[in-house]
């Protein structure tokens, strides 16, 4: 497809549901080649399909994002099938449950952490060589308002988002002049699976801490992901974003 992203290649995690799937399907849109990566195969490849449906050009790799060498090999078969790297959307995340901290489970602690911090970490850690090679890419690394500020009864998640928020800062700054730009986006509460998980009463509860009276569309998150990607925010590096509807101005 052409478009503004004509000729680039876009990697997306956590590309088979929600807010990664709305971002695969953006930049497909845009006319990159999209890598749609997930640990669920049947979610990743319906994505594949929207998107060649739609006419644009995309493969699934299946990757745990907590593991080293699944997320080497996902870099690696990006750049033998399609020759570089440009954008990488960190996206992949798990919300780990919801329980006070003196009872929060340390397995689900373990899990969220290795997902959440450390797979973003892993990701960052293998797109950036890959980048460098061609002289600069974009990496947006999907955190939460839960980066900044606190959520009670979900500490990995917030420790996890904080720490998102954290790495983001400091890769930018190692890469700033190399042509690397590194940010995050942090959604408010998003339409997903994630979220519609809980009870229509859970959803209501949601919905009051919203100022804007709604939930987000992850399509509306897509949109600063493509944007913070894009030439368009040649100067903006470091940038922890919000895209929630007022949450965080309260
Ligand atoms: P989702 O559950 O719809 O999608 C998450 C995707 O990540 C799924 O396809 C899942 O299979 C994949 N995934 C999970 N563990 C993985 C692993 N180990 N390796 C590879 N893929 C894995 O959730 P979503 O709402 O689209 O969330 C996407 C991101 O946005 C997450 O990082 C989440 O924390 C963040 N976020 C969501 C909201 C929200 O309200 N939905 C708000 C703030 C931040």
């Amino acid at each position: 497809m052409a478009g503004t992203m004509s000729g680039k290649v876009a990697l997306v995690t956590g590309a088979g549901s929600g807010i990664g799937r709305a971002i695969a399907l953006r930049f497909a849109k845009e006319g990159a080649k999209v890598v749609v990566a997930d640990i669920v195969v049947e979610g990743g490849q319906a994505t594949v399909e929207m998107i060649h449906k739609a006419g644009g050009e995309a493969f699934f790799v299946k990757v745990d994002v907590s593991k080293s060498a699944e997320v080497a090999g996902m870099v690696a078969e990006t750049v033998e099938k399609y020759g570089r790297l440009d954008y990488a959307a960190n996206n992949a995340g798990i919300d780990g449950g919801m329980a006070p901290t003196a009872d929060y489970p340390e397995d689900s602690f373990d899990r969220v952490i290795s997902i959440n911090l450390k797979g973003v970490w892993l990701g960052m850690k293998y797109e950036i060589p890959a980048m460098l090679k061609q002289g600069g890419g974009a990496i947006v690394n999907t955190s939460s308002v839960a980066g900044l500020i606190a959520v009670p009864n979900l500490i990995a998640y917030t420790a996890s988002k904080h720490a998102v928020v954290g790495m983001t800062k400091a890769t930018a700054l190692e890469y700033a002049k190399m042509g690397i730009r590194v940010n995050a986006v942090c959604p408010g509460l998003i339409r997903t699976p994630m979220i519609e998980e809980g009870a229509k009463e859970v959803i209501a509860a949601y919905t009051a801490m919203e100022p804007i009276g709604r939930l987000g569309r992850p399509e509306e998150i897509a949109a600063a992901v493509i944007w913070l990607c894009s030439d368009e925010a040649s100067y903006v590096t470091g940038l922890p974003m919000a895209v929630d509807g007022a949450m965080i101005a309260q």
